[in-house]
């Protein structure tokens, strides 16, 4: 069993789009009147509150706070059971201190059941058919159907759960991929994508536009006005951003059965360039350009969006040791600063061979994370526990040819 999501734009009247605000308010509501709760509580020394202990001050919330009657109670106890969750990932160390919902950004809420689906319309639970803006066809039963709204349109996300028999890669092509700034992504096959440079487009654009927010009365209309614009322009770079990945992802995924990418930490590599209080960053202005254009060219959801297009289709995402591989000469294997010629040129020392430098790397990396055929590869995975995107090939595997130059 697999669990996949689809998102659509959804088209609700205003009638709906009424209570679509309406169910948010009181879901923000219930999340933030029960996070005061174990925030008191906690302070109290007291612990912290089960869901079922919660759920009873829900209905006590209830008789106190009648618009809480208006929604389906629902969303309400889902509201109470992501915090259970939330605080459950606080204490386990994988994320910070659950925070208080402020109105308007990302207002959501979820149905785990009661949900039904009729081609281009969903059914919500006391809010009726929704049509929305079918993009692809929907397969599995539906596991939960959320709403959420984001850039002033609301969506709908449904997860729904599917059956899969251990899918087996149409392709036994194998491919490894080197990402740099001019060029987003070289192939070990010659080809590359050119950058996508979404955000470098209406940089300027923004930039403008924040200015004038800038110089606006806060909270007052044109305010608003403008905000409401800034918004729109970053909406329209993240669509740009999205659209863009997911063509290019579906066609390398489809393509080959083994994809190699380097190990490149890109959250650590933006982080970096700030520096902390003991150790300011050097090169801070530098760094801070390349990651901008790092995090404009969305590395980090390539590599996210290949990891679990692979899962679905049976393929597999390797992650080399990126140390080098720029470097190295892909015929020889002889490893020289000398070999790099300019940023884009490569030429060995060694044996004279001549290549782009990105080209070059890219080879080097499918060396590092494929030393084996792919359907060697695929047999291997089999005996690994499932739900693992992707393992680790270091490049001091003893199987790895570029050992040996
Ligand atoms: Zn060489």
């Amino acid at each position: 069993m697999t669990r996949k999501g689809y998102r659509f734009l959804l088209k609700p009247t205003a009638e709906q789009a009424e209570l679509f605000c309406r169910f948010a308010g009181s879901s923000r509501f219930v999340w933030n009147k029960a996070l005061e709760c174990q925030k008191s509580c906690l302070k109290n020394g007291k612990g912290v509150f089960s869901y079922a202990e919660i759920c009873g001050r829900l209905v006590e919330w209830k008789d106190e706070f009648h618009f809480l009657k208006e929604v389906h109670s629902q969303p309400l106890q889902q509201s109470v059971k992501d915090l259970s969750l939330a605080l459950k990932h606080c204490f386990d160390g994988s994320k910070g201190f659950p925070k208080f919902k402020k109105k308007g950004d990302h207002d959501t809420f979820r149905f785990p059941q009661g949900t039904k689906l009729d081609n281009k319309k969903v059914y919500l639970p006391k809010i009726g058919w929704v049509k929305f803006r079918k993009s692809q066809e929907i397969e599995g039963t539906i596991k939960n159907v959320t709403v959420t709204r984001s850039m002033g349109n609301w969506f709908v996300s449904i997860q729904v759960e599917m059956d899969v028999q251990d899918p087996m890669h149409p392709s036994k092509n194998e491919v490894g991929i080197d990402m740099g700034v001019t060029r987003f992504a070289t192939l070990s096959d010659g080809s590359f994508v050119a950058p996508i440079n979404s955000f470098g487009q209406v940089r300027s654009k923004l930039a403008g536009a924040l200015r004038k927010l800038a110089r606006k009365q806060k909270y007052s209309n044109n305010w608003r006005k403008q905000k409401r614009k800034v918004q729109r322009i970053h909406s329209k770079i993240a669509h740009v951003r999205k659209d863009f990945l997911h063509k290019l992802t579906s066609s390398i995924s489809k393509n080959h059965a083994v994809i190699v990418l380097e190990d490149l930490k890109v959250k650590n590599m933006s982080a970096s360039a700030k520096g902390t209080i003991e150790d300011p960053g050097k090169n801070v202005k530098a760094k801070s350009g390349l990651n901008r254009s790092i995090l404009d060219q969305g590395w980090h959801e390539f590599r996210r969006q290949l990891e679990y297009k692979q899962q679905w289709r049976g393929g597999q995402v390797i992650l080399v040791n990126p140390s080098h591989t720029s470097l190295q000469c892909s015929e020889c294997h002889h490893r020289a600063k000398e070999n790099r010629v300019s940023q884009a040129e490569f030429k060995c020392v060694m044996c004279h061979h001549e290549e782009h430098a990105d080209l070059n790397a890219a080879k080097n990396i499918l060396a590092a994370g494929a030393p084996c055929k792919p359907v060697e590869i695929l047999s291997r995975m089999l005996l690994k526990p499932r739900n693992l995107p992707s393992f680790r090939a270091e490049r001091t595997s003893t199987k790895s040819p570029c050992l040996h130059g």
